[in-house]
């Protein structure tokens, strides 16, 4: 027998809780549909959650989110083979409410979500494929077809938060053009477990506080970086990687992560470590230029699915754009179906919401930011550039006189294969994305 909601959520990622969250607060019959045996089974992460937008979902989230470690750390590396240079901050601010960013693991983290989702009445049907769209004479979206038998769901609104290369934002013809392997990057992690105080120690933190650290310049040239994030009593350590780089440099993502792993700034931090974990997914990296239509005949597309995930190389922000689009999306359906126009017209205040929010706003701002971060230059000249010139600042060469800091640039500049027009204009572009 089909049974029937106001509306469908496919996917129970942070997108997808958060809009069955929203649209069930609005007094909405909602299913929130998941493959996995549990929300958050297979889903992958670098580690980091940055919750400010969780206040208008969830007030005081901080008191029951399952957090590892409040992030009161954050370091940005650049490396050679043989070379690092930390800009490392901290502030205690970070580690008091409301907070900035938290480690977690996805399993606590969807299956928290999820839980608040449920208790504001939508129901959770796990270990359910959806497997297509059910679309109405004219053409439509009016529910879906899941792998159980009779499991056909029908609905006045299906908000598709299915993830990175959504097959339901596919099939309702949402992506003009086949989702190009060029925005897509691969995520390698290992987590790897230490006993506390000997991270505690090597981390220099204590109590719940927390470090991320984001490297560029560790992927052999390939459009990418690396990220480490310290968790409670282990460290997730990845790479992040250009699919179609990695194809053209014929290596295998593994190989760029145990060479990390290698690294004489890294090998320190994870020395003893045991892998607990090792995991592999996909990045939309494409940014505001990549994203498919957002609202379409009864469906809306949140999240990773419309590649709302804010990540060039190093930068990883995704749960935070998925939670946000997830909220507007169950607002905008919500409002729709009040209305009684779920067309794409009547669903067309979701863009608006997203606009005038972080969420497109920020994309919109950062729109060549990912292209920049992965570009050639910057994956393959510039760390050296970077570390050539500080070592040049540091090193002490008596009794020769030391070489002014313009020598030196040049020099540098020179050694790594750079024109200074272009290190004037790519640092234009990225103050301005800044
Ligand atoms: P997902 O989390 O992918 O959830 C999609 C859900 O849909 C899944 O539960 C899946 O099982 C389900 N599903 C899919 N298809 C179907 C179907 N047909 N039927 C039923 N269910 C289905 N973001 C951060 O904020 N911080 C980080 O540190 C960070 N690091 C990252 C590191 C790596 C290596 C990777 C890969 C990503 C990282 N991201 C990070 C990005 C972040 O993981 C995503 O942006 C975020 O998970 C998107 O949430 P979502 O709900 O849109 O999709």
């Amino acid at each position: 027998a089909t049974r029937t909601f106001d509306v469908v959520v496919v996917g129970a990622g942070p997108a997808g809780s958060a809009a069955a969250m929203e649209a069930a607060r609005a007094g909405l019959s909602v299913a929130l549909v998941e493959r996995g045996p549990f929300p958050g089974a297979k889903n992958v992460y670098g580690g980091v959650v940055y919750g400010r937008i969780l206040d208008e979902l969830i007030p005081r989230w901080w008191e029951r989110m399952p957090v590892q470690r409040w992030v009161t750390r954050r370091s940005t590396m650049v490396m050679t083979p043989s070379q690092a240079l930390t800009v490392d901050f901290r502030t205690e601010d970070w580690g008091r409410p409301p907070y900035n960013g938290a480690t977690a693991f996805r399993a606590d983290l969807d299956g928290w979500l999820a839980e608040q989702a449920v208790e504001a009445g939508a129901v959770l049907v796990t270990s359910t494929v959806v497997t297509g769209l059910l679309k109405d004479a004219s053409g439509a979206v009016a529910g879906v077809r899941t792998d159980r038998p009779d499991g056909d769901l029908t609905a006045r609104v299906v908000i598709a938060c299915d993830g990175v290369n959504s097959f339901l934002a596919k099939e309702a013809g949402m992506f003009p053009d086949e989702h190009q392997a060029e925005h897509l990057t691969l995520g390698v992690k290992q987590t790897l477990a230490l006993p506390r105080e000997t991270l505690e120690e090597r981390f220099a933190i204590s109590g719940r506080d927390g470090v991320d650290i984001e490297m560029l310049g560790c992927t052999r040239g390939i459009p990418g970086g690396g990220f480490l994030y310290t968790n409670l009593e282990s460290v997730s350590l990845g790479v992040v990687l250009g699919l179609t780089g990695v194809r053209e440099a014929k290596t295998r993502p593994e190989e760029i992560l145990a060479e990390l792993k290698r690294h004489p700034a890294i090998a320190p931090l994870i020395r003893g470590g045991e892998q607990i974990e090792y995991s592999a997914h996909l990045i939309p990296e494409g940014g505001y230029r990549s994203m498919p239509e957002l609202a379409g005949d009864g469906i809306l597309i949140a999240g990773d699915a419309a590649a709302m995930c804010l990540a060039a190389g190093i930068w990883l922000e995704g749960v935070n754009f998925a939670l946000g689009a997830g909220m507007y999306a169950g607002r905008a359906a919500a409002a729709a179906i009040g209305a009684g126009d779920t067309s794409r017209r009547g669903l067309s205040g979701y863009r608006k919401l997203l606009e005038s929010s972080f969420v497109l706003a920020d994309h919109r701002r950062l729109r060549d930011f990912p292209g920049l971060v992965l570009s050639d230059r910057m994956q393959r000249n510039y760390p050296g550039l970077v570390c050539d010139l500080v070592q040049g600042m540091f090193q002490v060469d008596n009794p020769r006189p030391k070489p002014g800091l313009r020598r030196l640039l040049r020099r540098s500049a020179r050694d790594n294969g750079v024109r200074l027009r272009d290190l004037v204009r790519d640092s234009w572009t990225g103050m301005r994305g800044l």
